[in-house]
C-alpha cells in the first residue's frame, strides 16, 4: 500500500514523457469550440451595409423582423434559386403559424440550399414538402386549454403550473405546439386570445396563490422576451411574494433566436436579473429557460449574450424539439449538446415533435429519439445530458421517451401511461410516411386506424399485467 502510494505521488522524470492512454485528439475536430463570428450577416443582400452595432441593436432587430414571405424573400433575391419563392409563398398560404424571422435567424440560413437548411426548415414552410396530417391530429393536442382554470394557465402536474402571459414572440416557429394561440390569425387558424392583460394575469396570481400545493411556475407564451422589462419585474415580484412559490422559470426561445437582446437590452437583462437576486435572498430558485434546436443557431453573438447571463448569476436550461432535416442526427445532436454546455447551457428536455397541424415533414418516429439518446448520453457531463420526452398527447403529460408500455414500430403507435398526472393510457404516433405501404393503406381507413389503436392498447394493458406481477413496487 506505501508502495502504491509512492509511486502515485511521484512525478516521472522530466526527460520521460507521460503515457497517454487515448489517442490525441485533433483540436479542429471540437466543433463545439467553433463558433461562427465576423459580420456574417453581410451575406445576405438585405444587409450587406448593416454595420456591427446595427446589427447588435435589439430594437433593429425587433424592426426589422420579416412578417411576410414577400419581404422575406426580397431580402434574399439574389441568392435563392427562382422555383423556391413560389414554393414558399404557396407554403406559407398553408401555413397554420404566421411569418416572423428575425434578422440574425435569416442570416444563419444559406440561402444557396434553402430546401436542406435546418433552419429554413424550422421557420419557412415550403409546399413541395409539406405531408398530410396524421389523421389522429388535433389542434390542442396536449388539451392545454382543457387543463387551464384560468384562460393561459394550465395547471396538470400537482406542483407546478405553465402561465401563458401573452401571446407573441420574436419569431414565428413552424412547428409551435401552441399555433392554437400565439401569432395572428392565418389562412389556417383563428386564434385564441391571450393577450398581455393585467386582468387576465390577475385571475391566473389569484388562481395560484389559491392552491397551496403550487410551488413551480413557468411563464410562457408566446414568450417572456416580449414582455416588458417591468412586466417581468410585476410577474417576478407577485409570484415570489406567494408563500407557496420555490421556483419559477422565464421561458424564452429569444436567446436561439435574437441573442442580442441580452446584449443590448440592459433594462431587460436588469429586470430579470432583479427577480433572481430577490429570489435568491428568498431562498427560491429564478432561471432561464430557452429553445435552442441546432447548433448553427449558436454563434459568437450567442456566446456573448450567454456570457453575460452567466455573469449574473442566472441558471440556463435548454428545451429542444427533435425535428426531421434538423436535429435528428446523432452528430447534430451531439454538437447541440456540447455547444449549449460550451455556453453554460444546460441542455434539460428534447421533446419527441407533438402532433401539430402542417408539419408532418418535421416529425421523427420514437425510435429516432431512442436511438439519439443512446448516443447523446456518455458523451459529456450527465447534467448536460438532455431527457428524450413524449408530451403525451391527451394531457399525460411529459414522459421519458423509453417508458412507453408498448411500442408497435410497424403500425407507429406508442402507449405510455402517466399515473401520476392522468388515469388511462396516452397514445403517440409516428409519422405515417415512415410507415410501410400496407400500413399506410390501413391509416386511410378510420375503421382501420381505430382498429390499430385498440390492438396497441390492448398489447399495453397486458405488458403491464405482466410487469406488475414482477415488481416490487406496491
Ligand atoms: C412542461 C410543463 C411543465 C413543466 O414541467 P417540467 O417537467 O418540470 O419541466 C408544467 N406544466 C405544463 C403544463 C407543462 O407542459
Ligand atoms: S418561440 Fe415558442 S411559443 Fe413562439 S412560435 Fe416558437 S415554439 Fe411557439
Amino acid at each position: 500500500m506505501e508502495t502504491h502510494l509512492k509511486t502515485i505521488g511521484q512525478r516521472p522524470p522530466a526527460d520521460q514523457p507521460i503515457k497517454h492512454l487515448k489517442p490525441h485528439v485533433d483540436p479542429a475536430t471540437l466543433l463545439h469550440r467553433q463558433l461562427l463570428d465576423g459580420p456574417f450577416w453581410q451575406r445576405i443582400p438585405a444587409y450587406r451595409n448593416v454595420d456591427e452595432a446595427t446589427f447588435l441593436d435589439h430594437t433593429w432587430q425587433a424592426k426589422n423582423s420579416i412578417t411576410n414571405p414577400q419581404k422575406l424573400l426580397a431580402a434574399v433575391q439574389d441568392v435563392v434559386p427562382p422555383a423556391f419563392y413560389e414554393d414558399v409563398a404557396e407554403g406559407f398560404h398553408r401555413a397554420p403559424m404566421s411569418i416572423r424571422v428575425s434578422p440574425y435567424l435569416l442570416s444563419l440560413i444559406e440561402w444557396g440550399d434553402p430546401y436542406n437548411d435546418p433552419l429554413r426548415r424550422q421557420f419557412v414552410p415550403v409546399a413541395s414538402r409539406l405531408l398530410p396530417d396524421h389523421p389522429k391530429l388535433t389542434l390542442d393536442s396536449l388539451h392545454e386549454q382543457a387543463d387551464a382554470p384560468v384562460p393561459g394557465l394550465t395547471h396538470r402536474y400537482p406542483d407546478k403550473a405553465l402561465f401563458l402571459t401573452l401571446d407573441t414572440c420574436p419569431v414565428y416557429c413552424r412547428f409551435c405546439t401552441r399555433s392554437y394561440a400565439v401569432g395572428v390569425d392565418t389562412d389556417n387558424v383563428e386564434k385564441v386570445s391571450l393577450k398581455a392583460t393585467e386582468d387576465r394575469w390577475d385571475s391566473a396570481f389569484q388562481y395560484i396563490s389559491e392552491r397551496v400545493e403550487l410551488e413551480d411556475i413557468v411563464v410562457s407564451g408566446g414568450d417572456s422576451y416580449q414582455l416588458k422589462a417591468r412586466q417581468i419585474t410585476l410577474i417576478g415580484n407577485r409570484l415570489l411574494e406567494m408563500p407557496n412559490i420555490r421556483r419559477i422559470r422565464f421561458a424564452t426561445k429569444g436567446p436561439a433566436v435574437m441573442p442580442m437582446k441580452l446584449i443590448t437590452d440592459t433594462e431587460w437583462v436588469d429586470a430579470l436579473t432583479a427577480v433572481v437576486e430577490r429570489g435568491r435572498k428568498l431562498h427560491k430558485e429564478v432561471v432561464l429557460h430557452t429553445h435552442f434546436n441546432h447548433p448553427n443557431e449558436i454563434t459568437a453573438i450567442t456566446k456573448r449574450a450567454l456570457d453575460i447571463v452567466f455573469e449574473r448569476g442566472i441558471i440556463t436550461r435548454n428545451q429542444s424539439v427533435l425535428q426531421r432535416g434538423v436535429n435528428d442526427s446523432v452528430a447534430t445532436m451531439q454538437l447541440l449538446v456540447k455547444r449549449l454546455g460550451h455556453c453554460q447551457v444546460h441542455p434539460y428536455y428534447v421533446y419527441v415533435h407533438d402532433l401539430v397541424k402542417g408539419v408532418e415533414d418535421l416529425r421523427t418516429t420514437l425510435q429516432t429519439a431512442l436511438d439519439l439518446e443512446k448516443a447523446v448520453r456518455g458523451v459529456t457531463a450527465g447534467f448536460h445530458t438532455p431527457t428524450f420526452v413524449v408530451d403525451a398527447p391527451g394531457g399525460g403529460g411529459k414522459r421519458v421517451a423509453h417508458s412507453f408500455e408498448h411500442y408497435d414500430r410497424d403500425t407507429g403507435i406508442s402507449v405510455f401511461a402517466a399515473p401520476s398526472v392522468k388515469p388511462g393510457f396516452f397514445v403517440y404516433f409516428d409519422p405515417v410516411d415512415t410507415l410501410s405501404p400496407e400500413i399506410q393503406q390501413r391509416w386511410k381507413s378510420t375503421a382501420e386506424s381505430d382498429r390499430m389503436v385498440e390492438a396497441a392498447i390492448t398489447q399495453a394493458k397486458l405488458n403491464q399485467a405482466a410487469t406488475a406481477r414482477a415488481s416490487s413496487i406496491r
